[in-house]
Order: C-alpha cells, then structure tokens, then sequence
C-alpha cells in the first residue's frame, strides 16, 4: 500500500497575531452577558474563531502591498479598473458594479429583478438573499434536491437543483412570474455543499427553454469548482480556474461576497452580462452604495481584492483550504461525533438534532451547543438551524427547519492544522457531557435576521416550554 504523506499549508508565516486565552470562570460570565448567543461575545475573549469564515481570511503579502498602493480617487480609481479586469478575466462577466459587501449586491439585483408577487427558486436559501428577495415583494421557493436536508445523507452535490420540481413550479405560476433562478455555488446552509457541473448544465437548458436568467451566488464559487474538480469524471483534468469560469459562462448575472472565497476582508459586487440590468444597478448603486466605481469599497480593498480573486482560484490554495476544513471534519468522524455528511467546502457543520436529541427543537438546541462549545474552550461557532430560519411572515410562527446545525467554519489562510486539532478534541469533550446540557429560551428577539442579535437564558435539562415564558417540569 502506497503510505500517504503528510501534507501542509502552502504557505509560511511573516506576521502573526497574539491569541487570548480565558478561563472556564471568565467565559461562564462572559456567555451570560452574550445572552448565550456566540454573536454578541467579544473578539477578544475568544481563542479559536470559527463564527464565520467572511471577512476573516488572512491576506498575502501581495493583497497588502495592493492596501499601500491603493488609488483613491473619488472617480475611476485604478484599483476599480483592476478589480474589474480580475472578475472579467476569472469570472468571465462583462460588467461590474461594486458593493461593500454581497448582501448590497442581493439589495440591488432583487430590486431590479423582482416584481411583487413574484416566485424566486432557489438550492436552499441564505438568510440575506431570501430577505431582499422578499423585500422586494417577491416568494422565495426552495428547489435544492431533497438529499440536501438529509443531514445523513453521503450524496456528493447536495447542491444540485431538483429540476422536475422547478419545472413545475415554472408551470404552476407561469414563467413571466419567475424573474430568475437563484444558484448557490456551495450551498451554505446545506453545510457547504456543492452544485455539479452536470446539474447547472441541465439547469442552463431548462431556463434557456423558458428565457429566464440565473442570477449565480458566486460567494464560494472556487470550492465548488474544487469540489467538480475532484468528484466529477470529466473534470479531474482541468484546474480550478477553468472550472470556476465554466460555472459563470453558464450563467447570466453574479452576486459576490468577496468576503470569503476572494479573500478580502471587506467587498462584494454584482457582475452581469446585460447591458439594461448594468445601466439600473449603475443608477442605484450610486444611491444606496457610492459612485459606481467604488460601491462602497476602498481604492485598496479593490485593489486586494483584484488580487485576491487571483490567489482564490489556485489549485494549490483551494485544495490547502478545502483539505483544512476535510482534515478536520475526519477527525470528528473518526471520533464518533454526529456532523453533516459530506464534509463540506467552508466548515463543518455539528448535527445538533442528533448531538443533543433530548432538547425540542424549540429550545434552540444548536444555539445551545455553540454555547457550550464555547463554555469548554473558548472556540466560537455559530448557530445554523431555528434561530437562523426566522419566522413564517404569514403565520408568526418559528420556520422548524430540518437542519439543526452548529457551523464551525474555518476562515481562509488563518488557522493550522494543530488549531483543528484542539477544536476537534473540545467537541469530543462537549460529546462527553452531551447528557447535562440543557436547552435556551429566547428572551429578545430582534425583527430581522434575529439570529445576529437574539439573546436567550438556559432552561434546565428535563423542562418544557409552556407558552413563551412559563416553565414546567415535563418528566
Ligand atoms: C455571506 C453570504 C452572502 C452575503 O454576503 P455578505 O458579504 O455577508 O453581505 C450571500 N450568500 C452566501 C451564500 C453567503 O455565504
């Protein structure tokens, strides 16, 4: 048998950043006044960070060289012109308009896109996307394949769109009522999961057959095409760039969070190849962002960023930074511990629902987990499950959804390989005491994408919900 090697980050070390390190006592108090919720905790009293892996990556030599170089000019900036040249040479779109960040870029294609009373499908949604697409009027429709919410399931493009099932929603509300398809390229709240070249394909004929544009979140598009790369037949030959280019040639317009995949820690922008849908997001943008050759951004954040775009799509960097999150996601595998199947591109997600079955769903058993993992080590994650999935703006009521996860998402270039292994070795000892945790109730909740800023009190282990406040001993 062939022995396999060891492997590391292809990169060294020029600069580093001193860690903080708490004690149990510290972190109890500091949970409490977070309100259990890992969001409202300071930076400072966390050792490991894996809230979130947007804005966080640690930039190259040649992105900070860009930070000194920056252009800032009020108008046509040249890092704007280089950033622009970046996503037309990788990305291949023609036009581009920048934004602080993606949500700005999901604020203006939804307003120019979606009329009330329109549908939007889409593989699962995201919290920002679904909520300016509901802004603007529009119903959002989830189309992901059904292995997606099956946290057990081994299928390889958890990604992929059930194409049947949009093909009758196109029907049902009649094509002039779908103003575009939103596709993912991982799918976040899937855990990661990548859309296979097969599958956008497929996708590209049935919405050519009824004219409706895709609109591409490109956030990671770089880890999906890794994940093409290594997983899809004919693709194994080709490097990440040209998968990367071939995902976007296949789609009409992009929403960007440049924040992950491309490196920077602040950036987005919205490419399209339609001239009308440039000439209107051009107009907005100037109201809601800034000049349409700055939206927002620094002249030397565009500038990392035209780099950044560059770095992301090396075959070197992109196997680095999938193989950390695999690296890690084995090690709780091997350990027993319930997560998602498969490890995704940008984290690897804790099957709350299974890690802790005795807390109900409405006792926030993610949000719980996050909160313990943080109390053993000081490791921040985040809550993916109820609390992130809002309200039904129909009902009132909570959206159960079938996932109930805890992201432990890795930022890019950041952490190494031993930082995975104590991560690995807290959640084995979470695992352990699994039994004495309890659930939460939440006793704030902020009226949009509550999850940021809800706080909660614990209930303990063996009590029950009645109404919102009351507690009763259930056993
Ligand atoms: C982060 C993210 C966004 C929103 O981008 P921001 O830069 O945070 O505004 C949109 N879609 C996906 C899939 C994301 O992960």
């Amino acid at each position: 048998m062939k022995r396999k090697r060891a492997w590391a980050e292809p990169y060294k070390i020029k600069m580093i950043e001193h860690l903080h390190m708490t004690t149990p006592e510290e972190r109890r108090r500091f949970i409490e006044e977070a309100g259990y919720n890992t969001f409202l905790l300071r930076s400072k009293d966390v050792y490991i960070d894996l809230l979130t892996d947007s804005g966080t990556s640690a930039m190259s030599d040649r992105q900070w060289a860009q930070i000194m170089l920056g252009d800032e000019a009020y108008a046509g900036s040249k890092d704007f012109l280089d950033m622009e040249a970046a996503v037309r040479e990788y990305y291949g779109y023609q036009y581009v308009v920048p934004t602080h960040q993606g949500r700005a870029a999901e604020h203006l294609i939804s307003k120019i896109m979606i009329k009330p009373g329109d549908f939007v499908p889409g593989n699962m949604y995201f919290t920002t996307t679904r909520l300016h697409q509901e802004l603007a009027g529009g119903t959002f429709v989830d189309v992901i394949v059904d292995e997606a919410h099956d946290p057990e399931s081994d299928f390889t493009f958890k990604g992929n769109i059930n194409l049947q099932k949009l093909e009758e929603l196109i029907i049902d509300k009649g094509p002039e009522k779908i103003p575009y398809v939103s596709m993912a390229t991982t799918v976040n709240m899937a855990g990661g999961q990548p859309i296979s070249m097969s599958n956008l394909r497929a996708l590209r004929m049935l919405t050519s057959k009824y004219n409706i544009p895709i609109v591409h979140d490109m956030t990671r598009v770089a880890e999906n095409a890794y994940m093409i790369q290594q997983y899809e037949e004919d693709y194994r030959h080709k490097t990440v760039a040209e998968i990367v280019r071939e995902i976007c040639d296949l789609t009409d317009m992009a929403t960007m969070s440049a924040k992950k995949d491309a490196l920077v820690n602040i950036g987005g922008f919205l490419a399209v190849n339609d001239y009308e849908v440039f000439e209107e997001a051009r107009s907005l943008v100037v109201v809601y962002e800034g000049l349409h050759t700055y939206g927002g951004m620094a002249g030397r954040d565009m500038g990392a960023l035209a780099v950044g775009i560059r770095e992301s799509v090396s075959d070197e960097h992109i196997k680095a930074r999938v193989g950390q999150v695999q690296y890690l996601g084995n090690k709780l595998l091997e350990a027993g511990i319930p997560i998602v199947h498969p490890i995704g591109t940008h984290g690897v997600f804790l099957n709350a629902k299974q890690f802790l079955p005795h807390i109900p769903q409405d006792q926030f058993p993610a949000q719980s987990l996050a909160a313990e993992l943080y109390l053993d080590s000081g490791v921040r994650a985040m809550e993916r499950g109820i609390v992130s999935a809002g309200r039904n703006k129909k009902t009132g009521e909570h959206n159960y959804p079938k996932l109930e996860l805890v992201r432990l998402t890795i930022p890019r270039r950041v952490y190494t390989q031993s930082h995975m292994d104590v991560v690995a070795d807290s959640v084995e000892a979470v695992y352990d005491k699994r039994e004495n945790i309890g659930g939460l109730k939440m006793v704030f909740e902020p009226k949009y994408l509550r999850f940021f800023q809800a706080r909660f009190e614990p209930v303990p282990v063996g009590w029950e919900l009645v109404g919102n406040e009351e507690l009763s001993y259930s056993k």
